[in-house]
């Protein structure tokens, strides 16, 4: 190891929540271990953190059995404990997921028999009549009521983390961009684009990036992470009152993350959406921000093309719907009918890291890859933000004792 080149116990790759929460994590573990976190941007949570939908999932949606189930269920509980103790904005909103016609009462059924298998509070079906008591200006057949979904500041989070990290003698390099990594017998050399670093072990949370970072230690594996842009539109202060708390379509199950929604956020906005278009860019947050490489790239991914072949009807429409805004209003009108085109304007957007297999079927729950020195979080997506504190211990927990001494 060259001798300008500062060494660390572990390094943590990415300023996400995912990443905050594991540095959090390491440290409660190894209390005597130095830690330093790399982060590309000025300043933490600056991509899927910062611009999500800032929900505290309940853990209705996901597998029963999976991390992600088993992780939401866990990392909600916490999420809220972790919001009270550090004084984040949050709140117990509340959420219906709302069957529109008679075919999808079953697939309403099958997410409440989730609910039960996951052990998530309080979840409850309501027919239309009650469905009106909770939420005035929603229309539907039937709905899952889920009193301890909540929302949550994720920004705030993460500042609370770092505050954390730095009390308890951690360091965070803003605008250090990792640009190789190498593992070698006793440490891990970092390259990033000021200088070097070394350490005994490497976490990845690099969101968008997670694959490259995993390459980047010689990792092989059949996965790439397809970014998905995800636009809101935000509803006029005059007319937030439509919505009380949190509505959602009834899912389809092969594409869980597509179906706009109304969320209301922490500072009293209610926003609609999220869509979902391939972004031509990792961090494409607009339509016209390509980068053509990394474009190329997904569109040669033989693992994007299965995808796009299967599901190109699905795609197609829903950039016809970011394009067109009287069609993403009608998807909407079918939760709540009294909306009006008017009623919303254009809000920002994220971009989904989303891992797809070789087979081109979307990894669905969490994933990470290991070496002898090193993790990679390599899928990480929703409800990751929500999961952070549990999935922080996940890795802590694979992380080899021996960095205690
Ligand atoms: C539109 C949208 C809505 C969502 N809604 C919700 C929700 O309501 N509830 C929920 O629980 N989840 C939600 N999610 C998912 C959630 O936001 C993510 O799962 C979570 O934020 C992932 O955190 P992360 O730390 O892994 O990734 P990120 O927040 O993307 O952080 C990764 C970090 O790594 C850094 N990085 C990458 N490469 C490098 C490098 N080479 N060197 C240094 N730094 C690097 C990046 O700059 C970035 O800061 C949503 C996501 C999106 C996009």
């Amino acid at each position: 190891m060259p001798e300008t080149t500062r060494s660390v116990d572990i390094a943590v790759i990415g300023g996400g929540i995912v990443g905050l929460a594991t540095a959090h994590a390491l440290q409660t573990r190894f209390p005597g271990a130095s830690l330093t976190v790399l982060e590309k941007e000025a300043e933490v949570a600056r991509h899927q953190t910062g611009n999500n939908s800032g929900v505290i999932h309940s853990g209705i949606y996901y597998k029963p059995g999976s991390l992600k189930a088993r992780l939401c269920v866990d990392g909600a509980r916490r999420m809220f404990v972790f919001c009270e103790t550090h004084g984040v904005a949050h709140k117990r909103s509340g959420k219906v997921i709302v069957a529109s016609n008679d075919a999808e009462i079953e697939r309403l059924e099958d997410l409440r028999k989730r609910a039960a298998a996951n052990g998530v509070p309080g979840v409850q079906r309501v027919d239309a009549k009650q469905l009106k008591e909770i939420e005035p200006h929603v229309t539907g057949v039937a709905a899952l009521w889920s009193p301890n979904t909540g929302i949550a500041d994720y920004t705030g989070v993460c500042q609370a983390l770092k505050r954390e990290i730095g009390r308890a003698g951690g360091a965070l390099m803003l605008h250090k961009e990792v640009t190789a990594l190498r593992e070698h017998g006793s440490h891990v050399g970092i390259s990033t684009n000021q200088g070097s670093l070394a350490a005994r072990f490497v976490v990845t949370c690099g969101g968008l990036h997670a694959d490259r970072l995993a390459r980047m230690m010689g990792l092989s594996s059949d996965i790439q992470i397809v970014p998905f842009r995800g636009e809101y539109y935000f509803l006029r202060p005059e007319r937030a009152g439509l919505v009380r708390g949190l509505v959602y379509p009834v899912p389809d199950p092969n594409l869980p993350f597509l179906g706009v929604h109304f969320t209301v956020t922490t500072d009293g906005k209610v926003e609609a959406g999220p869509n979902a278009v391939l972004a031509f860019a990792r961090e494409g947050y607009t339509l016209s921000e390509v980068n053509p490489g990394e474009l190329s790239r997904t569109l040669a991914f033989p693992g994007f093309q299965r995808l796009a072949r299967k599901w190109w009807r699905t795609g197609a429409y829903e950039i016809y719907r970011s394009v067109n805004k009287a069609e993403f209003v009608r998807s909407l009108q079918k939760l709540v009918p009294a909306l009006h085109s008017s009623d919303i304007v254009r809000g920002g957007a994220g971009v989904r890291a989303q891992a797809v297999g070789l087979d081109g079927a979307l990894v669905d729950d969490f994933k990470f890859l290991t070496s002898a020195r090193s993790l990679h979080v390599i899928n990480a997506v929703s409800p990751a933000a929500t999961a952070s504190l549990s999935i922080a211990d996940v890795i802590a927990g694979q992380t080899p004792a021996s960095l205690s001494n």
